[in-house]
């Protein structure tokens, strides 16, 4: 996409390649776990959505409303509107993956509720993030054009904001992950046999968190290079 034109062939272009290739991986894995053990009901026949409200009522969390939304892996609590969303395929399903996915996004509730550090850190860095991803990339690539290295070093500093951003949100789906698993164990939502197959299907999901942010350290890097390279022309 990006690359050549400058130096024809564009070596570093592989890193870019890699990061594409483990990003693809991760989300081929994740739909393959999510697809198994959403054929695997529940012992108690408990829905996505029972499970939110169970562990929300729980914790004394009377306040965020839970909703159906549409899309596949769409799962996602909103801060904002105080609202736990869950999918098609979590909501009304009593699956193993529905209520491992309902419990996780319920450990981001519980995140914000106990005043979690790096998810602050991460809603702070929301919008650095956005603006850095975009145009840091494009920044960059213009400064490369009209041989302008202030503006390189910009992009490549805004660049480094949306990558800050990638590396922040994995201790924040890590813990998530294990508080969702502490949760439906405690509060006796799965047996410890369907607790393990639910860790499963997290683990898949928290796999596609590395792989991008691994695909983003990777094109960070590749900027980098193709400064220094300009730079020693
Ligand atoms: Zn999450």
């Amino acid at each position: 996409m990006y690359g050549y034109g400058f130096y024809g062939f564009d070596p570093t272009y592989v890193l870019v390649l890699i990061g594409v290739v483990l990003s693809l991986v991760a989300s081929a894995n994740v739909k393959t776990t999510f697809n198994r053990y959403s054929r695997t009901r529940n012992v108690r026949g408990l829905t996505g959505a029972d499970v939110a409200r169970r562990i929300l009522e729980t914790n004394g969390v009377y306040d965020v409303q839970v909703r159906h939304v549409s899309g596949e892996l769409t799962d996602h609590f909103d801060p904002s509107s105080r609202t736990v969303n869950l999918s098609d395929s979590v909501y009304n399903s009593t699956s193993i993956a529905a209520l491992g996915v309902a419990a996780h996004e319920c450990g981001h509730v519980m995140q914000h509720e106990n005043g979690y550090t790096p998810i602050k850190i991460r809603t702070m860095l929301v919008p650095a993030a956005n603006f850095g991803s975009g145009l840091g990339f494009y920044i960059f690539f213009f400064g490369m054009v009209l041989s302008l290295s202030p503006l390189i070093s910009i992009g490549i500093i805004l660049f480094s904001l949306a990558v800050l951003f990638q590396i922040v949100t994995l201790p924040v789906e890590f813990n998530a992950s294990s508080r969702a698993l502490v949760m439906l164990e405690e509060y006796n939502l799965l047996d410890p046999g369907e607790v393990s197959s639910a860790r499963k299907v997290l683990k898949a999901a928290a796999l596609t968190y590395v792989a991008s942010a691994a695909a983003s350290i990777l094109q960070l890097l590749r900027l980098i290079i193709l400064k220094n390279q300009r730079d020693d022309d």
